[in-house]
C-alpha cells in the first residue's frame, strides 16, 4: 500500500500539472488503459448487523504500466471531465453484471453496488443501455444498486425522476452517496425512487465524539426510518464507531473495521466461502 501510495504521488507529479496538456495526456492513457485491459475492479463487503455480509461496493482502479495501482482519485475526476466518464462507467457496469450473472448461474446471489457519476447518469441513452446489459448479461437488476449523489438532482430533474422510475421498476436499487454532504433539500427524497442512503466516513468518523456529528447520524437514521430506506455507513474503521452504530437498528456497515477493498477475484473466493 505504501507503495502504491508513493506511485501515486509520482502519477500527479507527473500529470497533474495543471496544464491542458497534462491532463489531456491523462486521458488519452485512459483510453488506452480502457481498450487494454487495465483498468479492474476492487469489491469493499456491505455488512448487515444480523445477516453478515449482503454484498459490496464495487470501486474501480487501474493497473497503470508504469505507475502501479492507482485509486480512483487520481483519474475518475480527469474522466468526469469529458465523455470519458461515460466509457469507464459503462465498462465498471458491464463487469458488475457479468460478475453477478456469473455468481447467478452457480445458484449465488450477489449484490453489487456501483458508483454513478452524473454525467453518465445524464447521458441520453443511459437507460436503455443499461437495460440492454442487464438483458444480455442475464443479471437480476434487483441484485444491483446505483450510488448516485444529489448532486445529480440539480439539473433536468423531471427527466432524471423519470429515469430513475424507469429502472426502479425493473427492480434496481438506488443508494444516495456521500449523503449529508449536499446542499439540496431533502424533499427529493419523498418524491424520487430511493431505497438506501449512505453516510459519508467524515461524519461516521467523528460521530463517537464529536455531539454534531452525533446528532447529524441520529437525524439521518430519523430520516431513513420514516422514509423506510436501508442506511449504508461508509468507513467504519474502529469498534467504537461500529458499537456507536450498533446501537441503532440495523444500520449496515462498511469500512477498514471489516475489510479493505481488494481484487473482484479474491473477494468472490472469501465470499463464495460463506
Ligand atoms: P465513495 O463512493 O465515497 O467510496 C468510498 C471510498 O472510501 C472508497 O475509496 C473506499 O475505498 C474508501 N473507504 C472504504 N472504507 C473506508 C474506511 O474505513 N476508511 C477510509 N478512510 N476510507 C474507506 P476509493 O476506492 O479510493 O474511491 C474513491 C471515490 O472514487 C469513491 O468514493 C467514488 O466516488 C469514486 N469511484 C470509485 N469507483 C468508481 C466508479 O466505478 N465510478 C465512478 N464514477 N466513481 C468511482
Ligand atoms: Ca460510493
Ligand atoms: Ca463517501
Ligand atoms: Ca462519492
Amino acid at each position: 500500500r505504501a507503495k502504491a501510495g508513493t506511485d501515486q504521488t509520482a502519477f500527479f507529479d507527473t500529470v497533474m500539472g495543471e496544464s491542458a496538456t497534462q491532463s489531456f495526456r491523462v486521458e488519452r492513457d485512459l483510453r488506452h488503459a480502457l481498450a487494454h485491459d487495465e483498468l479492474c475492479l476492487h469489491l469493499q463487503s456491505l455488512i448487515h448487523p444480523e445477516r453478515g455480509t449482503i454484498g459490496a461496493e464495487v470501486l474501480v482502479r487501474w493497473k497503470h504500466p508504469v505507475f502501479g495501482l492507482l485509486y480512483p482519485n487520481a483519474f475518475v475526476p480527469i474522466a468526469e471531465e469529458s465523455t470519458l466518464i461515460v466509457e469507464l462507467g459503462s465498462w465498471v457496469l458491464t463487469e458488475a453484471c457479468a460478475l453477478i450473472a456469473v455468481e447467478a448461474r452457480a445458484g449465488r446471489e450477489l449484490r453489487l453496488s456501483v458508483n454513478i457519476s452524473p454525467r453518465q447518469f445524464r447521458q441520453r441513452d443511459f437507460v436503455p443501455r443499461l437495460k440492454t446489459l442487464l438483458a444480455e448479461s442475464g443479471a437480476a437488476p434487483r441484485q444491483l444498486t446505483l450510488e448516485i449523489t444529489e448532486g445529480l438532482f440539480l439539473h433536468e430533474i423531471d427527466e432524471i425522476t423519470a429515469r430513475m422510475n424507469e429502472l426502479a421498476a425493473l427492480g434496481v436499487r438506488f443508494s444516495i452517496d456521500d449523503f449529508g454532504t449536499g446542499y439540496s433539500s431533502l424533499a427529493y427524497l419523498k418524491r424520487l425512487p430511493i431505497h438506501e442512503l449512505k453516510i459519508d466516513k467524515s461524519f461516521i468518523q467523528d460521530a463517537p465524539d464529536d455531539p454534531n456529528d452525533a446528532a447529524l447520524v441520529e437525524t439521518i437514521l430519523s430520516v431513513a426510518r420514516h422514509l423506510q430506506l436501508d442506511v449504508v455507513a461508509e468507513g467504519v474503521e474502529t469498534e467504537e464507531q461500529a458499537a456507536f452504530l450498533s446501537r441503532r437498528a440495523s444500520v449496515i456497515h462498511q469500512g477498514y473495521l471489516y475489510d479493505r477493498p481488494e481484487a473482484a477475484e479474491r473477494w468472490l473466493e472469501r465470499w463464495r466461502q460463506v
